[in-house]
Order: C-alpha cells, then sequence, then structure tokens
C-alpha cells in the first residue's frame, strides 16, 4: 500500500490553498454577511480546474480524478464552506449527470460551457413533498409529440438560481412502470425556458455565499431530445449522482474539521489563563488530541473511497460511510473549536462561529445521517422494512 500522494497530488493541494486563502479568505466573512453568491470567485475558481474536475480535456475538464477532487473540495472547505458547495455541487450534480448519462450532443452543447465556469448546472431532484424520499418526485414530464411538458416544483437546489445558472437537470415521472410504481427520468431544462422560473432562497443559516432556489414548472416546454439518458433510468442516474456528491459532501467536513482542528491548536496555545495555555489543561489537550485522530481517520476513510471510485469499483457504502463521518467529525471538532476559543467563538469576527454553522447542513443535504445509516445497514446485509 503507498500512503503517499503523488507529487502532482501534492502540487494542486497547494495551488488551491494558495488561491483560497490569498482570494477567497479576503472575501469569505463579508459574503457571508451579505448572504451574497460570487460569480467573480465561481469563474476564477473555474478557470483553476476546478469544474470539470472528472471530464477529460475534449470536453474542457482538467480530468484530475476522484482523489484530487476531494483534495481540492477540502482545500476550499478549509477557507469557506460555500465556495466549496458551489464546487462540489457544480460538478458532482451539475456536470456528473450531463458528463455520465448524456449523448454526445449533449455532452459537446453543455460541457464545455460548464467546465469554463461561463455557467453552472443544478441537479433538481428534492421537491416540498419529496425529500428523503426522492423516489416519490410529483413534478410531471408528459411526452407530446416532439416535446416534453414539465409541470411540477423543486426546493433547495444549490446554483439554480444565480447570474451564472445556465441549466437544470430535472427529475419528473414520465409513466409507470410494469410493476405499478411512478417512472422516473431526468430532463435537461436551460434556463430561460418558457415556463421555468427560479426564486433564489434567502435567510440561510449556512453556506449564505452559495446560491440556492426554488424552481417552478408550468407547462415547461423543452425538446424531446432534452430526455437525459434512457427514459425510466432516472431513478437509477440520481442514485449514481448522489454517491459521487457524497464524497464531495465529505470533502467538506473533512476540510472543515481540518481548520476548526488549525484554529483552536493555534488559539488554546497562545490563549493564557491561570497562567498557562489553555491548551496545556489535560481536558484541552485531550479535545485537541481527538480532533486530530478523527481527522485522520476520516481523510483515510474519505481517499479510500476515492480511490474506490477512480478504480470504478462500487462505491454506494464507502460513499455513505465517507460522508456520514466526516461530517459528524466536523461536528465534533466545530463544537470542541467554539469551547475551546470560549465566548469569542461565539463572535462572528472568529471564524469558528461561521464554521460552526456551515457544518450544520452536511448532516442533511445528500442524504441525511439517518438515511444514509440505512444505506450503509443495507448495503452490509441487514434485511427487513425497517431499513
Ligand atoms: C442548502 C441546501 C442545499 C441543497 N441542495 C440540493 C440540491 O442541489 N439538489 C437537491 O435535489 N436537493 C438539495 N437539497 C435538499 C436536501 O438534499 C434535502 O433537504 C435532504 O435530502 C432532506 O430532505 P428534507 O429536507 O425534505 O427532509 P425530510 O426527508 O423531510 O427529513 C426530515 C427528517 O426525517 C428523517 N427521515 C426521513 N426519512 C426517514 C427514514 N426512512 N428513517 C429515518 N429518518 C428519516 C430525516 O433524516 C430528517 O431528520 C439541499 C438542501 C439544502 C438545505
Amino acid at each position: 500500500m503507498d500512503f503517499d500522494l503523488s507529487e502532482a497530488q501534492n502540487l494542486t493541494r497547494q495551488s488551491v490553498r494558495a488561491f483560497a486563502e490569498g482570494e477567497i479568505a479576503p472575501m469569505a466573512r463579508e459574503l457571508d454577511e451579505k448572504e451574497e453568491f460570487s460569480a467573480e470567485l465561481t469563474r476564477r475558481m473555474a478557470g483553476l480546474g476546478l469544474l470539470g474536475c472528472f471530464v477529460p480535456e475534449q470536453y474542457g475538464g482538467s480530468n484530475m480524478g476522484y482523489i484530487l477532487y476531494a483534495i481540492a473540495v477540502e482545500e476550499l472547505a478549509r477557507v469557506d464552506a460555500s465556495q466549496a458547495a458551489t464546487i462540489a455541487a457544480g460538478n458532482s450534480l451539475g456536470i456528473g449527470p450531463i458528463y455520465y448519462f448524456g449523448d454526445g450532443k449533449q455532452k459537446r452543447e453543455w460541457l464545455p460551457r460548464l467546465c469554463s465556469g461561463e455557467c453552472l448546472a443544478a441537479f433538481g431532484l428534492t421537491e416540498p413533498d419529496a425529500g428523503s424520499d426522492a423516489g416519490s418526485t410529483r413534478t410531471t414530464a408528459t411526452l407530446d409529440g416532439d416535446h416534453w411538458t414539465i409541470n411540477g416544483h423543486k426546493i433547495f437546489i444549490t446554483n439554480s438560481a444565480c447570474s451564472l445558472t445556465g441549466v437544470i437537470i430535472v427529475q419528473a415521472v414520465t409513466g409507470k412502470r410494469e410493476d405499478g410504481k411512478p417512472e422516473l427520468s431526468c430532463l435537461i431544462v436551460p434556463s430561460g425556458t418558457p415556463g421555468f422560473t427560479a426564486k433564489e432562497m434567502k435567510n440561510k443559516m449556512m453556506w449564505r455565499a452559495s446560491n440556492t432556489g426554488e424552481l417552478f414548472f408550468d407547462d415547461c416546454v423543452v425538446p424531446k431530445e432534452n430526455l437525459l439518458g434512457t427514459k425510466g433510468d432516472g431513478f437509477h442516474q440520481m442514485l449514481a449522482t448522489l454517491d459521487d456528491g457524497r464524497l464531495s459532501i465529505a470533502a467538506m467536513g473533512l476540510g472543515g474539521s481540518q481548520v476548526a482542528f488549525e484554529l483552536s491548536l493555534e488559539y488554546a496555545n497562545s490563549r493564557i489563563q491561570f497562567g498557562r495555555p489553555v491548551a496545556s489543561f489535560q481536558v484541552n489537550a485531550f479535545k485537541l488530541a481527538d480532533m486530530a485522530l478523527e481527522i485522520e481517520l476520516a481523510r483515510n476513510l474519505l481517499y479510500k473511497a476515492c480511490w474506490l471510485r477512480e478504480k470504478e469499483r462500487p462505491i454506494t457504502k464507502e460513499a455513505a460511510m465517507a460522508k456520514l463521518f466526516c461530517s459528524e467529525v466536523m461536528r465534533r471538532c466545530v463544537h470542541h473549536a467554539v469551547q475551546l476559543h470560549g465566548g469569542y467563538g461565539l463572535m462572528k469576527d472568529y471564524d469558528v462561529e461561521r464554521l460552526y454553522r456551515d457544518q450544520r447542513i452536511l448532516e442533511i443535504g445528500e442524504g441525511t445521517s439517518e438515511i444514509l445509516r440505512i444505506v450503509i445497514a443495507r448495503d452490509i446485509g441487514v434485511s427487513g422494512r425497517a431499513v
């Protein structure tokens, strides 16, 4: 076994870290406070090859592979979860379905624009009445001669309602399967299509500089050839997309845990109470030791899942484990971080305050922790309706 990253991987980590610390960090607190998405930062991240991480050069991607993709997201999240979310969703939820399931024409039409940052794609799965139970989608798409007519409502869709939004992948019911269950398919809906409107969702607790939208389809008509892949394949496409997406959410948990640890170590080593650094009290030293231990475990779990993905081996269980563990490690790390900072950790002048808020979504988006435990339980052979 070789646990070393390659020279190229280390170099990419360094360059993403330098960009994040130099270009994102000075803006992160203000964008969070103003709840403002930055098209400029998104374009510059695309310029570094951070959109299209697993897409070949022929379509404008950087083809860096899943380990490096995770490292890049980890480094962005170490500085600002919102920018990491834009990139994670842009790649795994937006570009992923078009690259993996689109036909040649769809790839040629969308991938170069998406990889260059000219526009963003979003994945419209969640609905007001279909969250964890994503298969109970109510949005419908009806084939009428040479076009589909879409009607329905999506909610909480990342990158779907900003100036860069170019296209939405929409999961919809397109008929009934032989077993009587709804047949699901995905369709490509470009921004500006008549009958489709997007409304930005405001007042989020976390990821405040990431764009989230609510989508309305009211007799929205797209050409027949906007079907993604095969009719009826939407459920499978959604599961595969979420497996990949979970790797990037795990990377966000890892990056957030890492910076919570770094900030805490620095602060606790320098904050003097009772004539000693607060880190020197054993109860606090043990918090820092636990953080370091769990971050090491989280990193190994995630990189192994990415390695499996690069080998094109199944990752459903491993991606669920990585996302579940990394997000819960970050919860414990940010809890310790605020505690070690005392009252200062509750103030917006300190980055641990933002980390504390940004962590919370990681246990909810792309499969809640409860759903991920169900996924793992099924995979390891637990039987019965309860899971
Ligand atoms: C900022 C943000 C960005 C997002 N981006 C996207 C996006 O880009 N695309 C997209 O499609 N969606 C997106 N989502 C939606 C997200 O994936 C859902 O919020 C998530 O899947 C949970 O669905 P829900 O909120 O409807 O909760 P519900 O499914 O209603 O769950 C409520 C609670 O019940 C629990 N629960 C549900 N079913 C079970 C069960 N069988 N067993 C045990 N417990 C259960 C859940 O774990 C949770 O604790 C985003 C959400 C947010 C907040």
